[in-house]
């Protein structure tokens, strides 16, 4: 008898659509992924300020912090919570505007031809073991669905824009995400 799993409760990540992406350039490879950490405010783990900066309607009063960041225009495609739950703000054929200034081996504005993951974390927390499983699952299909984008090519944020970005962070365990990745059997996620 047919029964839900959690795989199959999490197949399809729920899409919220920012408004901040535009159209990829005609004809662009998407040839890379990069990895990001956010948290709002700073070591706070929800999802409501994260989804409310990404949709353009962060309240600047909420918290102190969060003055800098109101009429910034950033977002990524997904965002993996704490829970391993997968968000998707942009659709993959559309480029988000999460990486900023940015190259990767010669190639400037990354937004161009990735696709940006955020995950909610800092740099004092361990990222969850959900978090790493779920990661790997989207990163396994967007793999299937974009050959160009290998192993080597799924990197941090802080290595297409060194000393203006520190995330994912240190708390981010390569070592840990690369034997994730390799241990998908059932990948199991779709998106747009
Ligand atoms: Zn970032």
């Amino acid at each position: 008898m047919p029964s839900s799993s959690v795989a199959d409760l999490i197949a399809a990540p729920q899409f919220i659509a920012s408004p901040h992406c535009d159209a990829r350039p005609p004809g662009v490879n998407i040839n890379l992924i990069i990895l990001h950490a956010i948290s709002l405010p700073s070591g706070e783990f929800s999802m409501p300020h994260v989804e409310a900066l990404f949709t353009g309607r962060l309240d600047a009063e909420a918290h102190p912090s969060f003055e800098i960041l109101q009429n910034l225009r950033v977002t990524a495609h997904f965002v993996v919570e704490r829970s391993g739950k997968i968000n998707q703000f942009v659709a993959v054929a559309e480029r988000a505007w999460h990486a900023g200034v940015s190259n990767w081996q010669g190639v400037q504005r990354c937004n161009d031809y990735s696709l940006g993951i955020e995950m909610i974390g800092d740099e004092s927390s361990p990222f969850t073991a959900a978090q790493y499983r779920e990661t790997a699952r989207l990163c396994r299909a967007l793999m299937l669905h974009f050959p160009d984008i290998s192993r080597e090519r799924i990197i941090g944020h802080s290595d297409v824009a060194p000393g203006r970005k520190w995330d994912p962070g240190v708390q981010w365990n390569w070592a840990h995400f690369h034997r994730s990745l390799g241990h998908i059997r059932n990948i199991g996620v779709t998106f747009r």
